[in-house]
């Protein structure tokens, strides 16, 4: 196959000047961009919209099935990505406008989106496309699936979830699920390819104390808003236990000889070393999101003006839930150690999705693949701080195999999620592309 680097950059331009853009409020979901990056698909994959059945759920999800020969015993593939993307931010601190897709002369292409992840909608796409051109039926069938509200932690409304109930309805497994993650880097030289078994959960909890208020002239020795800071200050000297799960202890175990010094050799068996390990792990936050359940406070709200006493002072947090620790668990850790005088109430959340499994047929596949195409690969298998779509298929998945794995080449020259200047350097966009051509192609005949 001839894979057209120059091709991929178009159709990831294309989608990029497309602003379809999350918004929290599930009501302002712009629907039009959402169409009109469909229309814009339909015109760049002609084949795909010829020869698979497709579907728009909820407000703007996209549904395709390509229908298999039959030939192979496995549950179906699905490819996932999401259509939408986090605001702009800061304007102004952009080098080019973040949906112009302006690609430089050195091959960047510039915008919101293009690491996150309408790349990997382009790659799953570009890859069927190219399958179709050459007369190819894969012998299981195949789904991709592509939400609109990854961004906003699904919430209400959540596109995914809308789809799997569908699925669900309709009798439909998954074999496999492979989403948005991380790809195959070089760390000291050798490639490492980075495949996400599991994820946090997540949650948002309002902590709450009522008083009595008044002018702010004749304030109380502690009014409500300073006993809420100071009941955020216990929480922060009293967080959740610090344990180790499994896809921890393989991630560092995987990672001991990229790691330099006496944490590379604390990696390498980080039950025995728990001791000194959780020490280091408890004083560097990279590290301290992977041993334990955090919970930090992000926004806070007193009275209305400046001069008036609040009567409800309240504060919002957010926490990512180890797996294996619960919504409860966390209610009942908040319960045990804040003073009485402080309510609590979970806003939303979700408890961490099941962990996939290293030793099944796709996560086999997804290595064989990688090998052939990066030879002398490492891999690490890790887990996923924030959060993806992919936990919503985890139970339509009895093969326990959804994995984050964009499976390009990462360059040094792309990045920027969630920031200004997201960029993607377009010299990449090819291994992607060919990693999901090989899956499609062979994972029928897995085994
Ligand atoms: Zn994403």
């Amino acid at each position: 196959m001839k894979y057209d680097n120059k091709l991929f950059a178009e159709h990831l331009q294309g989608m990029v000047k497309i602003p379809t853009v999350s918004s929290a409020d599930p009501e302002k979901t712009r629907v039009d961009d959402f169409k009109a990056l469909h229309a814009y698909l339909e015109t760049a994959y002609p084949l795909i919209h010829k020869h698979l059945t497709k579907e728009v759920i909820g407000k703007a999800a996209l549904l395709f099935h390509w229908k298999g020969t039959g030939k192979s015993k496995n549950l179906p593939l699905l490819l996932m990505a999401h259509q939408d993307v986090v605001p702009e931010g800061d304007l102004s601190a952009w080098k080019y406008p973040p949906f112009e897709g302006h690609i430089d002369e050195e091959g960047i292409l510039w915008g919101r989106g293009t690491t996150d992840c309408k790349n990997v909608m382009q790659a799953e796409l570009d890859a069927v496309e190219m399958l179709l051109a050459e007369g190819y039926t894969p012998d299981c069938d195949i789904y991709l699936a592509f939400g609109y509200n990854e961004e906003i932690m699904g919430g209400p409304g959540a596109a995914c979830q809308i789809i799997t109930d569908e699925l669900k309805n309709r009798g439909i497994q998954f074999g496999m699920v492979i989403d948005e993650g991380a790809g195959v880097s070089e760390k000291n030289g050798v490639p490492v390819a980075t495949i996400c078994t599991c994820e946090k959960g997540y949650a948002d909890h309002e902590f709450y104390v009522d008083d009595k208020g008044g002018h702010a002239a004749m304030p109380p020795e502690h009014n409500a808003l300073g006993k809420l800071g100071h009941a955020m200050w216990v929480l922060e000297e009293n967080p959740m236990p610090l344990k180790l799960c499994q896809p921890v202890i393989d991630m560092m175990k995987a990672q001991a000889e990229f790691t330099e010094g006496r944490l590379g050799e604390l990696f390498k068996d980080p039950e025995a070393n728990w001791d000194e390990l959780k020490e280091i792990c408890a004083k560097t936050p990279s590290l301290n999101t992977l041993v334990r359940t955090t919970t930090t406070p992000t926004m806070a709200k007193g009275s209305d003006q400046a001069n008036i006493l609040p009567e409800h002072a309240s504060i919002i947090t957010n926490s990512r839930l180890l797996p294996g620790d619960t919504l409860e668990d966390l209610m009942a850790h908040f319960k045990a150690v804040l003073p009485d005088y402080v309510g609590v109430r979970l806003v939303k959340g979700h408890n961490a999705p099941t962990i996939s499994v290293t030793d099944s047929v796709g996560y086999r596949l997804l290595c064989k693949i990688t090998e052939d195409m990066h030879p002398g690969v490492k891999f690490v298998p890790t887990m996923v701080f924030g959060g993806t779509d992919s936990r919503y298929y985890c139970d339509l998945t009895p093969t326990k195999s959804v994995y984050r794995y964009s499976a390009g080449t990462a360059s040094p020259r792309s990045g920027g999620a969630h920031q200004v200047n997201e960029h993607i350097d377009t010299a990449t966009l090819a291994s992607a592309v060919e990693f999901f051509v090989r899956l499609c192609q062979e994972y029928g005949a897995a085994e």
